[in-house]
């Protein structure tokens, strides 16, 4: 299949060169020269514009960092709309506003092109392993039809709803990673305070109750205070703005993802926004220092 990948950033880059190794054609474009450098060394080929990475291809991949990336790709004088072909299916894998979800499918669905939001979880790791958690808003037949592309990705793909669906998931996910994140780094700085080693600590917690997927894999580098991205704080803030924008427009009161919103803010206010969100820590540190 012919796949154009718009955004090979730390996701995209690992996505499209598994696309590449199970046989797809891939066109990748980034406004970054040094990305697009990256596909080609691993097999993929480079468009010089948008256009070009649309113009063949029968699916468009977009892994872009927000809303306005998103909308500049789609509606854009040379994007999306402009150079697809009716019949095109595009896959917004980004995490983005709901309601931009749902805009994006009813534009392109006058252009007769197809458009599902696809947004994914499992970080950097589920993007190499091919493991991600692929959550899917939009029409049944449009999703059976990307299918088989997103196997190539990710392991757990769910059907959650129509258009903008999945970006409602996509922002439950965040609520809940964000808390765990929060109380994480709230559990090291109370064993470390009360003279309790916080990797025996944290290991005997992941065994347990709470056990999670973040404490299985993020404890170590956060007990050794190694905040590379992975996911940067930045874009956590924005997701905690998306949360808080999809809570207002379905009338809840989230106390909580209140909080958290509050310390991956302060996280961003003190300089930390290009750090791993793990990187929390150091904001709870602070407040106890
Ligand atoms: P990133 O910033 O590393 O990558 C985004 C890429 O998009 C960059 O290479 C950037 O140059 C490119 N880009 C920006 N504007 C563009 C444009 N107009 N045209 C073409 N390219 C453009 O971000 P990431 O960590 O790969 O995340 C991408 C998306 O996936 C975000 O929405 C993020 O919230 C989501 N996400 C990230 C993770 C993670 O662990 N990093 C996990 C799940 C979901």
């Amino acid at each position: 299949m012919n796949i154009g990948f718009i955004g090979l950033g730390i996701m995209g880059a690992h996505m499209a060169a598994n696309l590449v190794r199970a046989g797809h054609t891939v066109v990748g474009y980034d406004v970054s020269e040094q990305q697009l450098d990256r596909l080609v060394a691993l097999g993929g080929k480079a468009a010089g514009t948008l256009g070009e990475a649309v113009a063949q291809a029968h699916v468009v991949i977009t892994m872009l960092p927000d809303s306005p990336q998103v909308e500049e790709v789609v509606f854009g004088g040379a994007g999306l709309l402009e150079y697809g072909s009716a019949g095109l299916l595009h896959i917004d894998m980004s995490t983005i506003r709901p309601e931009t979800s749902r805009r994006v499918a009813q534009a392109a669905a006058v252009k007769g092109i197809r458009a599902i939001d696809a947004p994914v979880s499992g970080g950097e790791r589920g993007a190499i392993d091919g493991t991600l958690s692929i959550m899917i808003g939009g029409r049944a037949e449009d999703v059976e039809s990307a299918r088989e592309v997103l196997r190539v990705l990710g392991t757990t793909i769910v059907h959650v709803g129509p258009s903008g669906a999945g970006q409602t998931v996509k922002a439950a996910n965040q609520l809940v990673v964000g808390g765990i994140y929060g109380l994480v780094a709230e559990a090291i700085v109370l064993l470390e305070a009360s003279g309790v080693d916080p990797a025996a600590g944290l290991d005997v917690l992941a065994g347990g109750l709470a056990g999670s997927r973040i404490l299985e894999l993020k404890r170590h580098s956060m007990i050794k205070r190694e905040f590379t991205p992975g996911f940067r704080i930045d874009l956590h803030d924005k997701d905690m703005g998306i949360i808080i924008a999809a809570a207002r427009e379905a009338g809840v009161a989230l106390p909580l993802t209140g909080v958290v919103a509050q310390l991956i803010a302060a996280a961003k206010a003190q300089g930390h926004g290009s750090l791993d969100h793990s990187a929390l820590l150091k904001v709870i540190e602070r407040i106890n220092a």
